[in-house]
């Protein structure tokens, strides 16, 4: 029997386990009744070119839940509220978008993370409908590169009825993030609250022919221009992804936050689904620093449409300015 420690393996908090939110996929999915219904991007695609290298924001949806006192772990609600009401954003529910990213490099095409498709809610599941817009079909995908294991970030990969969305696309997974979630005892061991998420891991991998399948060690170069960087915490393996064109950078930072009007402000306040809390503190900070002293572009999957632009310092932490 594994202890909760080796459950959740070296240096993650035994907080994150009492949580029954770590399907995200499931939970993202729903609107909550009587908060009324996001409104979507149109069009929800956006194309920036980054030196010879095309990058296209294509958003999956939006969810809106209620804002619950247990959203920010680490920080009183009336703080939350009234940081929310400073920027004009509403105080009773949150808009939290899922956007992936395409890199069109010479004559391949890396997805970075992929939406819900349609094992989502009904404001999510418009990636390939976006992808179309912007002139591309799901065939055309090469690689599919996977930032980490957490359902709105996957499930996309494969249709309810099992099918492949991107059948052409190999799949790059961080090595320590697969090796986590398809480990069938921790599975075993895990409460049940967090048994879904290992079963919706399955359900998108457990198939994947082994050709398709390709395990990167954070860090290492995935394409030429095309870097993972470890950036555990939010979960065990998440990874970041540079692109480098020209002497230009843009770095999708996946999960480094969520909604940035919380948690680059305030860059020690916790998600609810931040596996490591402190882990995910220390690496947030690590990152938006290296980003404003390298002045790189950020996309990030939670940031608000087009979901990419600059991180400024602000206060005790940083601003993301979307870009126009
Ligand atoms: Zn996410």
């Amino acid at each position: 029997m594994l202890n909760r420690r080796q459950l959740l393996g070296a240096g993650l908090a035994s907080t994150a386990i009492a949580l029954p939110w770590l399907n995200p996929g499931v939970l993202w999915a729903q609107n909550a009744p009587n908060l009324g219904t996001p409104d979507l991007p149109t069009p929800g695609f956006r194309k920036m070119r980054l030196g010879a290298v095309d990058i296209i924001a294509l958003n999956d949806g939006i969810a809106r839940r209620p804002l619950a006192a247990e959203f920010v772990k680490n920080a009183p609600i009336d703080q939350v509220k009234a940081l929310l009401a400073s920027q004009n954003l509403p105080t009773d529910y949150i808009d939290v978008p899922f956007t992936a990213f395409l890199v069109v490099s010479g004559n391949q095409r890396f997805l970075m993370d992929t939406g819900f498709a349609d094992n989502g809610g009904p404001t999510t599941g418009r990636l390939v409908a976006n992808l179309a817009a912007a002139g591309y079909k799901p065939e055309d995908i090469d690689h599919v590169i996977i930032s980490h294991y957490h359902g709105d970030h996957i499930n996309g990969l494969r249709m309810k009825n099992g099918q492949l969305t991107f059948p052409k696309a190999k799949v790059h997974v961080p090595a320590p993030e697969h090796a986590f979630w398809m480990d069938d005892a921790r599975m075993a061991a895990a409460p049940e609250g967090m048994k879904g998420a290992f079963g919706g891991v399955r359900r998108v991998f457990k198939d994947l022919p082994a050709d398709q399948l390709v395990r990167f060690e954070p860090g290492a170069e995935l394409a030429p221009g095309i870097r993972s960087n470890a950036a555990f915490g939010h979960t065990p393996g998440m990874s970041t992804f540079t692109v480098t064109s020209e002497g230009k950078s843009f770095i999708f930072v996946a999960d480094l936050t969520n909604i940035p009007s919380l948690f680059a402000r305030n860059p020690d306040w916790a998600v609810m689904f931040d596996m490591d809390a402190e882990a995910a503190r220390q690496t947030r900070r690590r990152v938006f620093d290296q980003i404003v002293k390298d002045k790189m572009l950020a996309g990030g999957y939670h940031f608000p449409f087009p979901a990419f632009g600059t991180i400024e310092p602000a206060g005790q932490g940083f601003q993301f300015v979307p870009m126009t």
